[in-house]
């Protein structure tokens, strides 16, 4: 078991609206549910006690890490020395028509609760996100996607804290974004307004459609954490590949390693099949990746955010 030292911290245990879980479980907190301890887990119950959470965290370097609903975040490692911090929904994940056509929504609530919403409101433009489990901060942080959409796109304004402790309103212009990653990543998301198209309700069947038949190959309701690798950009033409279809024409389809599986139904899919272990996954990632490049001279990165070992590509307080 870890030293929790955290717990010896007054000026931690002295920040009022902050509930502390130490040693906490966060297998069943990601959707891979790969087995980890977290030596504290802090949930915030305002944006005061989030803010002396992340200034006190800077102060002693303290690793703080934001989870959302955990469905892109694999934990590589069996202990995470530091603070996983999760805003709850009540106070961080509220819904509201603040302007015509403009969805305020807190970085708590879940994404598909947030199309729901808009829906309801004669509003569309967020049907690419359906099926995409998580939160809205987790999506804002990684511009979660499908087809040529990310959630950023819509983003007309997103509140953060810096990890400096500073509420900061950032505007269209203000952060930039690309292919599953966003600078908004530094910082905390705290609510963000969506600019979204007035229903029709036709244009709306048609999409939703569109992208649940795309959906329909791949793996729901087992352990994973969507696709594992970005597509990459064949080298030869320049243009996007499936990497997916990379890993199915190099045979991996359905290759198991321990508890981890390719995917048969989505080659762009690592299951967990047991109690497979972060080290599990990072293994199967490097022999994913080196059986790929060594067939097609493509170098596959990673998509989903590793927490913990030599790959982390999560951001840290
Ligand atoms: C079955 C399945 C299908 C999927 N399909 C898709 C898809 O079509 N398209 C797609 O893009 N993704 C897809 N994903 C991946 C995942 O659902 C998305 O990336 C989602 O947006 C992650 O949100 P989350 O809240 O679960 O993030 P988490 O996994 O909790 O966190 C992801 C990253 O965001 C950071 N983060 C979380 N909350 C905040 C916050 N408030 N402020 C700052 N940083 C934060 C975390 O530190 C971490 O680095 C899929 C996953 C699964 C399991």
């Amino acid at each position: 078991m870890m030293s929790n030292y955290y717990l010896e911290d007054r000026d931690l245990l002295a920040i009022s609206n902050l509930t502390l879980i130490p040693n906490a479980d966060l297998s069943r907190r990601t959707s891979m549910m790969t087995r980890c301890r977290a030596a504290m887990l802090a949930i915030p119950q305002s944006p005061h006690a989030l803010r002396r959470l992340v200034v006190l965290a800077r102060r002693r370097g303290w690793p703080l890490l934001a989870l959302g609903g955990g469905s892109n975040t694999i934990f590589a490692t069996a202990e995470f020395d530091g603070i996983v911090m999760i805003l709850p929904r009540e106070g961080f994940g509220e819904m509201e028509i603040s302007e015509e056509r403009i969805v305020r929504v807190g970085a708590a609530a879940e994404l598909s609760d947030a199309v729901k919403f808009a829906n309801r409101n004669h509003l569309m433009g967020l049907e690419f996100c359906t099926m995409i489990p998580g939160t809205v901060g987790g999506a804002l942080a990684g511009n979660a996607g499908a087809g040529n959409y990310g959630l950023c796109d819509f983003a007309e304004r997103v509140l953060v804290l810096t990890r400096d402790g500073e509420f900061v309103d950032l505007h269209r212009g203000d952060f930039r974004y690309s292919y599953r990653v966003s600078e908004l990543a530094d910082a905390i998301v705290l609510e963000t307004e969506l600019l979204l198209e007035p229903l029709d309700h036709e244009t709306r069947r048609q999409r939703v459609k569109e992208y649940n038949s795309k959906k329909k190959c791949q793996p729901y309701g087992v352990p994973s954490s969507g696709c594992i690798f970005k597509n990459p950009k064949d080298p030869q033409t320049g243009k996007p590949v499936s990497a997916g279809k990379l890993i199915d024409e190099a045979g991996l389809k359905g290759y198991r390693l321990n508890s981890v599986v390719v995917s048969e139904q989505h080659a762009n899919f690592l299951i967990n099949r047991g109690e497979a272990s972060g080290e599990d996954f990072l293994a199967m990632i490097s022999l994913v990746q080196d059986v790929v490049a060594e067939r097609f001279g493509v170098v596959l990165e990673i998509e989903a955010r590793i927490v913990g070992g030599p790959l982390t590509s999560c951001k840290l307080g």
